[in-house]
């Protein structure tokens, strides 16, 4: 990275402001797709032969794509997500990976929130029944829902999101805060109260369980059929995080079967969602289209985060946010030192 004299080229994928492609088109020439097709795939692998940089939002780039992608410095995705690319092999080949943490902390937090409040009170439910032309009388206890203040809400997760989760909580509903992370959360204590519990601690305590762990290897089905099995009955679950952080059968057999009472879902095993799922119709269920960070404003910051930070690490400035720089280093050096001769053969 780094000779701003070079000729550079960038693949974006997503629809993009007019004003972020300029700014791109400043530093490079960029190949744009609005969206990938089966029409367009062609040109869009053929424009990732010759790119530098690939920019966009849920990006097609899988490891085999990237081996076919010699000349890719940097892969900036707008989101804070990046379990749909292959981190692994970036890491081996020394491809930068930027992200889009901080400016969708606070919109994913009231996502999160809107989910709780919706599940709790039955919201989306009731207000069917007003649609549909079926209030007819007075509300009774059969549609009561079920408070949000004062109640436990269990964070699992408290890293950037899940802790504007907990201070809504505590400082909006005067909610107990009980979180779970791989590591303690001294200042989410001191400011709020929350207190840290393992996972099955938390599932057994908490009125309200809210989702917002990366998606990785360790948490898989974190929330299986034993989990949810240790969550008290009357409890919700909030996944606003990745959809296989759940096993969506378990949670289907667990709504269906009375094991805990209902769900708010932003996130899905596979999406869109299938229309026959019966996580699309279930009425103890609110199913949201992955719009976590789907406002005018975020959407906007995080795009902008991610032209930043692209134009930054292709021109040597340095990126905002990046996820490997460290195994991006380690992976120059030993480029380095494969070039200065210093590695033995078959090495
Ligand atoms: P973050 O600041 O990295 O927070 C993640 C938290 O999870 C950290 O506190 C981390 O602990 C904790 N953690 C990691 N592995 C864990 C495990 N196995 N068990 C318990 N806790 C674990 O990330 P963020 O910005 O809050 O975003 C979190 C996730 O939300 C993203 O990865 C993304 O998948 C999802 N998200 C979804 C949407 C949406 O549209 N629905 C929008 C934005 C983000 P430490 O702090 O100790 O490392």
């Amino acid at each position: 990275m780094g000779e701003p004299s070079r000729h550079l080229r960038i693949v974006a994928l997503r629809r993009l402001r007019e004003d972020h492609l300029e700014a791109l088109k400043g530093i490079a020439e960029v190949d744009y797709f609005e969206e990938l097709t089966e029409t367009n795939r062609d040109a869009f692998l053929s424009a990732l032969e010759k790119a530098h940089g690939l920019i966009g939002g849920k990006l097609a780039l899988d490891e085999q794509m990237l081996s076919k992608a010699p000349k890719l410095e940097v892969v900036s995705t707008i989101s804070v997500g990046y379990d749909h690319l292959p981190l692994a092999a970036m890491n081996r080949r020394g491809v930068l990976l930027c992200n889009t943490p901080d400016v969708l902390t606070e919109t994913t937090a009231d996502t999160a929130f809107a989910l709780i409040m919706a599940t709790q009170r039955r919201l989306v439910e009731l207000a069917n029944l007003v649609r549909e032309g079926r209030w007819t009388q007075h509300i009774g206890r059969e549609h009561f829902g079920t408070d949000v203040y004062g109640k436990t809400l269990g964070i699992v997760g408290a890293g950037r999101i899940g802790a504007a989760i907990a201070r809504r909580g505590a400082l909006g509903f005067d909610m107990r805060i009980l979180y779970t992370a791989s590591s303690p959360k001294p200042d989410l204590e001191k400011a709020i109260g929350a207190r840290r519990r393992d996972l099955t601690q938390l599932l057994g305590e908490a009125d309200i369980v809210c989702l917002v762990v990366p998606y990785q290897d360790s948490t898989h089905h974190l929330i299986d059929a034993k989990a949810l099995g240790l969550m008290q009955p009357h409890a919700a679950l909030i996944n606003v995080a990745r959809g296989n952080v759940v096993d969506e059968q378990a949670l289907i057999d667990a709504l269906d079967g009375g094991v805990i009472r209902a769900a708010g879902l932003d996130v899905f095993a596979q999406e869109p969602l299938a229309k026959d799922s019966p996580l699309a119709i279930m009425d103890n269920v609110v199913a949201l289209p992955h719009i976590g960070s789907a406002t005018h404003e975020t959407r906007d910051a995080m795009a902008q985060r991610a032209v930043d930070n692209m134009i930054g690490a292709l021109t040597g400035r340095g990126p905002v946010s990046a996820v490997n720089a460290e195994s991006c280093r380690r992976a120059a050096g030993r480029t380095d030192k494969r070039e200065e001769g210093t590695g033995g053969p078959g090495e």
